[in-house]
């Protein structure tokens, strides 16, 4: 009987599972990735600074020591290369919404989700939420966050001003396009809490940084990012 169930189970294993996103090999596993392709991802080094997810041999890089961003940690899992790089782009304007459940379940193997109160995906102005139709890092946090659906919280921070994307802008024009755009709702429960921001790419950090920034001054006593990826170039 337990043969006969088992055997059933691997049946439906099969009929279900969906050919590799990359090489469209027919066995992928839960993530949609066949093993070699999973091997060959630009996963990120193990040293790394702590608190900006930069190559680092010591526990926090210099650049953390002496010039802090507002997060206390940050935890990625890829570097922002090919074919990571495409993947994302396929989700965020392929609108293959699909691959927000491969995000999650990579995630979620690297982010320390039972140590923080509050999860908080990248807030999106309405203006290009509309446009877009979904908020990416949004739904990537609704499947992280499935069995702890108390965690994800995505209406206390609203992004206030619709400003030109970050990626046509040059470094310090994304640090000033940064400023004072989150706003904080008076009823949230921010004061105290341990909480994750939770992005799919950190270039500058300036957007994460600056969020990180109004959490701290709403009384948030601990802030990580959670990436999918993240450029490894120190801007
Ligand atoms: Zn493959
Ligand atoms: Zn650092």
């Amino acid at each position: 009987m337990n043969k006969r169930l088992k055997f059933n189970h691997l049946f439906f294993d099969g009929l279900l599972s969906s050919p590799c996103l990359l090489c469209l090999a027919a066995n992928s596993s839960a993530l949609g990735l066949c093993q070699p392709c999973l091997n060959d991802l630009p996963w990120l080094p193990d040293a790394l600074c702590s608190q900006c997810a930069l190559p680092c041999t010591d526990k926090v890089c210099g650049h953390c020591l002496s010039d802090p961003p507002y997060f206390d940690a940050c935890y990625g899992v890829f570097s922002y290369q090919f074919p990571i790089s495409a993947l994302l782009q396929d989700y965020k304007y392929g609108s293959k919404l699909h691959l927000a459940r491969s995000f999650a379940l990579l995630l979620k193997n690297r982010v320390p989700l039972h140590t923080v109160d509050t999860v908080i995906p990248m807030p999106m102005h309405p203006q290009r939420l509309k446009e877009r139709g979904f908020n990416q890092a949004l739904e990537i946090a609704r499947l992280l966050c499935a069995e702890q659906a108390q965690k994800l919280d995505f209406d206390s921070v609203q992004r206030q001003k619709h400003r030109p994307a970050q990626v046509s802008l040059s470094w310090q024009a994304r640090l000033k396009n940064s400023k004072g755009v989150f706003t904080v709702q008076a009823s949230s429960r921010i004061t105290g809490q341990r909480i994750a921001i939770l992005d799919d790419v950190m270039t500058t950090g300036a957007s994460l940084n600056e969020l990180a920034k109004t959490l701290k001054q709403a009384g948030a006593s601990h802030v990580e990012c959670w990436i999918v990826a993240r450029t490894l170039a120190r801007p």
